[in-house]
Protein backbone atom coordinates (compact mmCIF):
# COMPACT_ATOMS: atom_id res chain seq x y z
CA UNK A 1 0.00 0.00 0.00
CA UNK A 2 1.76 3.36 -0.97
CA UNK A 3 1.64 5.70 1.93
CA UNK A 4 0.38 8.89 1.65
CA UNK A 5 1.88 12.06 1.82
CA UNK A 6 -0.48 14.52 3.17
CA UNK A 7 0.61 18.16 2.59
CA UNK A 8 -2.72 19.30 3.95
CA UNK A 9 -1.70 17.89 7.66
CA UNK A 10 2.21 18.84 7.29
CA UNK A 11 1.66 22.29 6.34
CA UNK A 12 -0.50 22.81 9.53
CA UNK A 13 2.13 21.53 11.28
CA UNK A 14 4.85 24.12 10.00
CA UNK A 15 1.88 27.19 10.01
CA UNK A 16 1.69 26.20 14.26
CA UNK A 17 5.10 25.98 14.87
CA UNK A 18 5.19 29.32 13.17
CA UNK A 19 2.25 30.53 14.99
CA UNK A 20 4.45 29.57 17.93
CA UNK A 21 7.23 31.54 16.13
CA UNK A 22 5.31 34.89 15.63
CA UNK A 23 4.10 34.97 19.36
CA UNK A 24 7.38 34.69 20.53
CA UNK A 25 8.58 37.49 18.33
CA UNK A 26 5.91 39.64 19.31
CA UNK A 27 6.91 39.71 22.81
CA UNK A 28 10.31 40.90 21.61
CA UNK A 29 8.41 43.78 20.26
CA UNK A 30 9.01 42.10 16.90
CA UNK A 31 6.52 41.95 14.37
CA UNK A 32 6.41 40.44 10.60
CA UNK A 33 4.43 42.59 7.70
CA UNK A 34 4.20 41.05 4.65
CA UNK A 35 3.19 43.33 1.53
CA UNK A 36 1.16 41.82 -1.02
CA UNK A 37 0.40 43.04 -4.41
CA UNK A 38 -2.07 42.32 -7.32
CA UNK A 39 -2.58 44.21 -9.96
CA UNK A 40 -5.68 43.68 -12.46
CA UNK A 41 -8.47 41.49 -11.75
CA UNK A 42 -7.68 37.39 -12.49
CA UNK A 43 -10.00 35.87 -10.90
CA UNK A 44 -7.28 32.45 -9.56
CA UNK A 45 -4.93 35.50 -8.37
CA UNK A 46 -7.54 37.21 -6.75
CA UNK A 47 -8.09 33.11 -4.75
CA UNK A 48 -4.19 33.01 -4.69
CA UNK A 49 -3.91 36.81 -2.82
CA UNK A 50 -6.97 36.04 -0.56
CA UNK A 51 -5.54 32.42 0.71
CA UNK A 52 -2.28 34.13 1.70
CA UNK A 53 -3.30 36.97 3.64
CA UNK A 54 -5.47 34.15 5.48
CA UNK A 55 -2.93 32.43 6.01
CA UNK A 56 -0.66 35.34 7.48
CA UNK A 57 -3.65 36.10 10.12
CA UNK A 58 -3.62 32.65 11.06
CA UNK A 59 0.09 32.65 12.03
CA UNK A 60 -0.03 36.69 13.15
CA UNK A 61 2.35 38.24 10.23
CA UNK A 62 0.68 41.20 9.30
CA UNK A 63 -0.51 41.89 5.81
CA UNK A 64 -0.67 45.14 3.49
CA UNK A 65 -2.62 44.92 0.56
CA UNK A 66 -2.43 46.75 -2.57
CA UNK A 67 -4.98 45.77 -5.47
CA UNK A 68 -4.14 48.01 -7.66
CA UNK A 69 -6.23 48.28 -11.44
CA UNK A 70 -5.14 46.65 -14.83
CA UNK A 71 -4.31 50.19 -16.21
CA UNK A 72 -1.54 50.54 -13.73
CA UNK A 73 1.93 51.85 -15.50
CA UNK A 74 5.12 49.67 -14.94
CA UNK A 75 6.43 53.09 -13.23
CA UNK A 76 3.66 53.27 -10.85
CA UNK A 77 4.34 49.46 -9.70
CA UNK A 78 7.64 49.96 -9.37
CA UNK A 79 7.65 53.43 -7.48
CA UNK A 80 5.35 51.26 -5.15
CA UNK A 81 7.81 48.53 -4.61
CA UNK A 82 10.57 51.18 -3.95
CA UNK A 83 8.42 52.50 -1.33
CA UNK A 84 7.62 49.23 0.47
CA UNK A 85 11.85 48.34 0.14
CA UNK A 86 12.23 51.27 1.55
CA UNK A 87 10.08 51.16 4.41
CA UNK A 88 11.22 49.14 7.86
CA UNK A 89 8.20 47.43 8.94
CA UNK A 90 7.80 45.77 5.92
CA UNK A 91 10.05 42.11 5.92
CA UNK A 92 8.33 40.85 2.36
CA UNK A 93 7.15 42.06 -0.55
CA UNK A 94 5.25 39.80 -2.80
CA UNK A 95 4.31 40.37 -6.19
CA UNK A 96 1.35 38.23 -7.03
CA UNK A 97 2.07 36.77 -10.95
CA UNK A 98 1.18 36.87 -13.85
CA UNK A 99 1.63 40.49 -13.93
CA UNK A 100 -0.62 42.33 -16.78
CA UNK A 101 1.25 41.98 -20.53
CA UNK A 102 2.03 45.73 -21.07
CA UNK A 103 4.43 45.02 -17.08
CA UNK A 104 7.81 43.66 -17.99
CA UNK A 105 7.41 40.86 -15.36
CA UNK A 106 11.36 40.38 -14.80
CA UNK A 107 11.64 43.96 -13.90
CA UNK A 108 9.56 43.87 -11.42
CA UNK A 109 10.55 40.91 -9.79
CA UNK A 110 14.22 42.56 -10.40
CA UNK A 111 12.99 45.63 -8.41
CA UNK A 112 12.39 43.67 -5.03
CA UNK A 113 14.90 44.21 -2.46
CA UNK A 114 16.49 40.63 -2.05
CA UNK A 115 16.10 40.65 1.01
CA UNK A 116 12.20 41.31 0.98
CA UNK A 117 11.93 38.94 -1.79
CA UNK A 118 9.99 36.31 -0.06
CA UNK A 119 8.82 34.56 -3.33
CA UNK A 120 12.87 33.79 -3.88
CA UNK A 121 12.44 34.99 -7.20
CA UNK A 122 15.24 37.60 -7.18
CA UNK A 123 18.53 37.22 -9.38
CA UNK A 124 20.49 37.12 -6.20
CA UNK A 125 18.64 34.13 -4.49
CA UNK A 126 18.42 32.10 -7.48
CA UNK A 127 22.27 32.15 -7.62
CA UNK A 128 22.37 32.70 -4.06
CA UNK A 129 20.87 28.56 -3.90
CA UNK A 130 22.94 27.36 -7.03
CA UNK A 131 25.99 28.33 -4.90
CA UNK A 132 24.55 27.11 -1.82
CA UNK A 133 24.52 30.59 0.09
CA UNK A 134 21.90 31.78 2.55
CA UNK A 135 18.80 33.21 0.15
CA UNK A 136 15.20 33.06 -0.32
CA UNK A 137 14.62 29.93 -2.47
CA UNK A 138 11.21 29.49 -3.98
CA UNK A 139 8.40 28.25 -2.27
CA UNK A 140 6.82 25.22 -4.29
CA UNK A 141 10.45 23.28 -4.66
CA UNK A 142 11.31 24.30 -0.72
CA UNK A 143 7.87 22.61 0.20
CA UNK A 144 8.95 19.26 -1.76
CA UNK A 145 11.91 19.56 -0.06
CA UNK A 146 9.88 20.09 3.39
CA UNK A 147 7.22 17.52 2.58
CA UNK A 148 9.92 14.41 1.73
CA UNK A 149 11.96 15.34 5.04
CA UNK A 150 8.83 15.30 6.97
CA UNK A 151 7.52 11.96 5.52
CA UNK A 152 11.07 10.55 6.73
CA UNK A 153 11.95 10.02 3.10
CA UNK A 154 15.49 10.39 2.39
CA UNK A 155 16.99 11.97 -0.61
CA UNK A 156 20.69 11.13 -0.14
CA UNK A 157 22.17 9.06 -2.93
CA UNK A 158 18.64 8.39 -4.69
CA UNK A 159 18.31 8.41 -8.29
CA UNK A 160 16.03 11.96 -8.36
CA UNK A 161 14.39 12.72 -11.26
CA UNK A 162 12.65 16.02 -12.08
CA UNK A 163 10.29 16.88 -15.08
CA UNK A 164 9.64 20.60 -15.97
CA UNK A 165 13.07 23.17 -16.19
CA UNK A 166 10.92 26.50 -15.46
CA UNK A 167 12.16 29.02 -13.27
CA UNK A 168 9.93 28.97 -9.96
CA UNK A 169 9.95 25.14 -9.99
CA UNK A 170 11.74 22.41 -12.22
CA UNK A 171 15.48 24.29 -11.90
CA UNK A 172 15.16 25.62 -8.01
CA UNK A 173 13.87 21.44 -7.17
CA UNK A 174 16.59 20.33 -9.31
CA UNK A 175 18.98 22.44 -6.91
CA UNK A 176 17.35 22.04 -3.84
CA UNK A 177 17.18 17.46 -4.58
CA UNK A 178 21.22 18.28 -5.54
CA UNK A 179 21.92 20.34 -2.12
CA UNK A 180 20.27 17.22 -0.18
CA UNK A 181 22.77 14.60 -1.84
CA UNK A 182 20.39 13.36 -4.46
CA UNK A 183 21.60 12.19 -7.90
CA UNK A 184 19.42 14.38 -9.61
CA UNK A 185 18.59 14.81 -13.41
CA UNK A 186 16.07 17.44 -15.08
CA UNK A 187 13.70 16.99 -18.23
CA UNK A 188 12.00 19.29 -20.33
CA UNK A 189 10.14 18.78 -23.41
CA UNK A 190 13.56 17.94 -25.60
CA UNK A 191 14.49 14.79 -23.19
CA UNK A 192 14.20 11.57 -25.26
CA UNK A 193 12.66 8.90 -23.99
CA UNK A 194 11.02 10.24 -21.25
CA UNK A 195 9.71 6.73 -19.76
CA UNK A 196 12.67 5.48 -19.58
CA UNK A 197 14.45 8.35 -17.89
CA UNK A 198 11.84 8.99 -15.09
CA UNK A 199 11.88 5.08 -14.69
CA UNK A 200 14.97 5.33 -13.06
CA UNK A 201 13.80 7.43 -10.38
CA UNK A 202 13.36 6.47 -6.84
CA UNK A 203 12.13 10.18 -6.48
CA UNK A 204 10.13 11.45 -9.37
CA UNK A 205 9.08 14.75 -9.15
CA UNK A 206 6.43 15.77 -11.40
CA UNK A 207 6.19 19.77 -12.57
CA UNK A 208 5.40 19.57 -16.40
CA UNK A 209 1.42 21.17 -16.29
CA UNK A 210 0.10 18.28 -18.46
CA UNK A 211 -3.17 17.05 -16.64
CA UNK A 212 -2.47 13.32 -15.72
CA UNK A 213 0.12 12.65 -18.50
CA UNK A 214 2.73 10.58 -16.01
CA UNK A 215 1.18 7.05 -15.49
CA UNK A 216 2.51 3.74 -14.60
CA UNK A 217 4.76 3.50 -17.77
CA UNK A 218 6.80 6.14 -16.41
CA UNK A 219 7.39 4.86 -12.92
CA UNK A 220 9.58 2.37 -11.56
CA UNK A 221 8.20 -0.21 -8.61
CA UNK A 222 8.44 1.36 -4.87
CA UNK A 223 9.02 4.46 -6.46
CA UNK A 224 8.36 8.00 -4.42
CA UNK A 225 6.21 9.94 -6.46
CA UNK A 226 5.83 13.93 -5.91
CA UNK A 227 3.21 15.66 -7.75
CA UNK A 228 3.35 19.34 -8.18
CA UNK A 229 0.55 20.12 -10.92
CA UNK A 230 -2.66 21.50 -10.37
CA UNK A 231 -5.55 20.94 -13.45
CA UNK A 232 -9.17 21.88 -12.84
CA UNK A 233 -10.71 19.06 -14.64
CA UNK A 234 -14.77 19.25 -16.68
CA UNK A 235 -16.22 18.08 -13.89
CA UNK A 236 -14.90 20.41 -11.62
CA UNK A 237 -12.33 18.12 -9.49
CA UNK A 238 -8.53 19.29 -9.26
CA UNK A 239 -6.28 16.84 -10.43
CA UNK A 240 -2.44 16.88 -11.17
CA UNK A 241 0.32 15.86 -13.21
CA UNK A 242 0.27 12.17 -12.14
CA UNK A 243 -2.61 10.10 -13.30
CA UNK A 244 -3.32 9.19 -9.40
CA UNK A 245 -5.22 5.69 -9.91
CA UNK A 246 -3.13 4.40 -12.55
CA UNK A 247 0.17 4.48 -10.62
CA UNK A 248 -0.93 4.37 -6.78
CA UNK A 249 -0.59 0.65 -6.77
CA UNK A 250 2.93 0.62 -7.55
CA UNK A 251 4.59 3.62 -5.30
CA UNK A 252 5.47 3.65 -2.28
CA UNK A 253 4.88 6.86 -1.58
CA UNK A 254 3.06 9.89 -3.22
CA UNK A 255 1.66 13.14 -2.57
CA UNK A 256 -2.45 13.27 -3.48
CA UNK A 257 -3.92 16.50 -5.71
CA UNK A 258 -5.45 18.22 -3.73
CA UNK A 259 -3.51 18.33 -0.68
CA UNK A 260 -0.14 17.77 -1.44
CA UNK A 261 1.92 19.64 -2.55
CA UNK A 262 -0.43 22.89 -3.01
CA UNK A 263 -0.99 23.90 0.28
CA UNK A 264 3.04 23.15 1.35
CA UNK A 265 3.50 26.82 -0.92
CA UNK A 266 1.54 29.31 1.18
CA UNK A 267 3.45 27.51 4.50
CA UNK A 268 6.92 27.75 3.04
CA UNK A 269 5.70 31.62 2.04
CA UNK A 270 5.11 31.77 5.76
CA UNK A 271 8.24 30.49 6.87
CA UNK A 272 9.58 33.05 4.13
CA UNK A 273 8.47 35.77 6.27
CA UNK A 274 9.48 34.30 9.40
CA UNK A 275 12.69 34.30 8.71
CA UNK A 276 12.81 37.73 6.92
CA UNK A 277 11.65 39.32 10.37
CA UNK A 278 13.98 37.25 12.06
CA UNK A 279 16.91 38.67 10.13
CA UNK A 280 16.13 42.18 10.35
P1 LIG B 1 5.72 25.61 -16.85
O1 LIG B 1 4.67 25.45 -17.90
O2 LIG B 1 6.43 26.88 -16.68
O3 LIG B 1 6.83 24.47 -17.06
C1 LIG B 1 6.51 23.19 -17.51
C2 LIG B 1 7.80 22.45 -17.82
O4 LIG B 1 7.48 21.16 -18.28
C3 LIG B 1 8.65 23.12 -18.90
O5 LIG B 1 9.96 23.29 -18.40
C4 LIG B 1 8.64 22.12 -20.07
O6 LIG B 1 9.93 21.99 -20.67
C5 LIG B 1 8.24 20.83 -19.42
N1 LIG B 1 7.42 20.04 -20.33
C6 LIG B 1 6.31 20.43 -20.98
N2 LIG B 1 5.83 19.40 -21.73
C7 LIG B 1 6.66 18.36 -21.53
C8 LIG B 1 6.69 17.02 -22.02
N3 LIG B 1 5.76 16.55 -22.85
N4 LIG B 1 7.69 16.23 -21.60
C9 LIG B 1 8.63 16.68 -20.73
N5 LIG B 1 8.65 17.93 -20.24
C10 LIG B 1 7.67 18.76 -20.63
O7 LIG B 1 5.01 25.15 -15.49
P2 LIG B 1 5.40 25.42 -13.95
O8 LIG B 1 5.11 26.82 -13.61
O9 LIG B 1 6.74 24.85 -13.66
O10 LIG B 1 4.30 24.51 -13.26
C11 LIG B 1 4.21 23.11 -13.47
C12 LIG B 1 2.92 22.59 -12.88
O11 LIG B 1 2.94 22.84 -11.49
C13 LIG B 1 1.66 23.26 -13.40
O12 LIG B 1 0.63 22.31 -13.43
C14 LIG B 1 1.36 24.31 -12.35
O13 LIG B 1 -0.02 24.62 -12.28
C15 LIG B 1 1.80 23.62 -11.10
N6 LIG B 1 2.24 24.50 -10.01
C16 LIG B 1 1.77 24.20 -8.79
C17 LIG B 1 2.16 24.95 -7.71
C18 LIG B 1 1.65 24.58 -6.36
O14 LIG B 1 1.69 25.39 -5.44
N7 LIG B 1 1.20 23.35 -6.18
C19 LIG B 1 3.03 26.04 -7.86
C20 LIG B 1 3.53 26.31 -9.14
C21 LIG B 1 3.12 25.51 -10.20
Amino acid sequence: MATLIDGKRISQEIKDELKEKAASLKAEGKEACLAVILVGEDPASKVYVGNKKKACEYIGIRSESYELPESTSQAELLELIERLNADAKVNGILVQLPVPKHIDEKAVIRSISPAKDVDGFHPENVGALLIGEKGFVSCTPAGVIELLKRSGISIEGKECVVIGRSNIVGKPMGVLLLRENGTVTICHSRTQDLKNVCKRADILVAAVGKPKMINREYIKEGAVVIDVGIHRMENGKLCGDVDFDDVEDMVSAITPVPGGVGPMTIAMLMKNCMESVEES
